[in-house]
């Protein structure tokens, strides 16, 4: 495409012509990626998210202009059609001021200002990452095709977005598809937002860690996390291995009543914790087998997360190119 040519909007489907500038911001790393408006990824790159002693907000955000910068020249400076961000939680949710729980530099800072201000004249839109993640899904990942998704990510927390009918449901306040506080064990461990036995008190991936040590496994070891012990799992270590029946057995639990809720056609697991595998896989179904009777919601299919590590930012730049089905907030 040439410099001049001008950005268009698809006359259907609500394509836009352009590729897409897509973030992905994170507690682990920041992403950022040029994205076509077919969603092939033609730029990418990353950088682990700066969080130091002393960052402040604005340090983090000359981080990110750098990333995007470089990978709006590896794209060879394309004419942009928009900029679509997923970033970790809470937020207000659209204007997008964001407080992720992991990078405590931005308590309510003004992300889709910022964008748009840096962008002028480009729709700039923004939505938490794990709901990106199951819109990546949906549209051109494991739910390709389907019109009834929930996305789950099992990492650091376990998040994730919900679509029905084909489209994005947001929720009154853009939390719609929070699985990770679906309760599994009412009398079960604590969870960061308050309660008790929520989903992601079990099965994300520090929690699993803290359950393992505790049962024994790498004591000694330094900032080993869910991945290690997914890769020990697969190696056949007792301890991880039973780690990640009991995380497991909580997703499927939750899924049950989510499926049961919701009428879901498939669920797309990603985030290091389901790199196990079908040690994960497993106890998933049999603990879904064990809790979904209702034949509607045993036709539910439960399938690893097919985009990997782009996920979130092909998601994330669909929010402008696929806008009918994935951005109901107006601008
Ligand atoms: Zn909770």
């Amino acid at each position: 495409m040439a410099a001049a040519d001008p950005v268009e909007v698809a006359g259907t489907g609500g394509g836009r012509a352009a590729p897409v500038l897509a973030v992905d911001v994170g507690g682990t790393k920041l992403a950022a990626a040029v994205v076509e408006p077919g969603g092939r990824v033609v730029a990418y790159d990353r950088v682990a998210t700066p969080n130091g002693e002393g960052l402040d907000a604005e340090g983090l955000w000359r981080t990110l202009q750098g990333l995007l910068d470089k990978v709006h020249a590896d794209a060879g400076f394309p004419p942009l059609g928009g900029v679509g961000a997923g970033c970790g939680g809470p937020m207000t949710w659209p204007a997008a001021e964001v407080s992720p729980l992991n990078i405590p530099a931005w308590r309510g800072f003004p992300l889709r200002e910022r964008l748009r201000a840096r962008y002028p004249g480009l729709p700039v839109r923004v939505h938490n990452d794990a709901v990106c993640v199951a819109i990546g899904e949906h549209w051109r990942g494991a739910g390709r095709g389907r019109s009834n998704l929930l996305g789950m990510v099992v990492s650091t927390g376990v998040g994730g977005g919900l679509i029905l009918g084909g489209r994005l449901v947001d929720g009154a306040s853009g939390n719609a598809g929070h699985i990770g506080h679906v309760v599994v064990e009412p009398s079960g461990p604590p969870c960061e937002c308050g309660g008790h036995g929520c989903l992601e008190a079990i099965a994300r991936g520090p929690g699993l860690v803290a359950w393992a040590r505790a049962e024994g496994w790498r004591q000694g070891g330094q900032d080993v996390t869910g991945v290690e012990l997914a890769s020990d799992a697969r190696r056949g270590h007792p301890v991880a291995v039973a780690a990640m029946r009991r995380a497991g057995h909580a997703i499927g639990v939750a899924i049950a009543s989510a499926t049961h809720l919701c009428d879901l056609d498939v669920v797309a697991i990603g985030g290091g914790v389901s790199q196990a595998g079908a040690l994960l896989f497993d106890p998933v179904e049999e603990a879904f087998r064990a809790h979904a009777w209702m034949a509607f919601a045993r036709k539910t299919q439960i399938v690893p997360a097919a985009l990997g590590q782009t996920a979130g930012l092909i998601g994330a730049a669909a929010l402008i190119l696929v806008q009918d089905r994935y951005w109901n907030a107006g601008d």
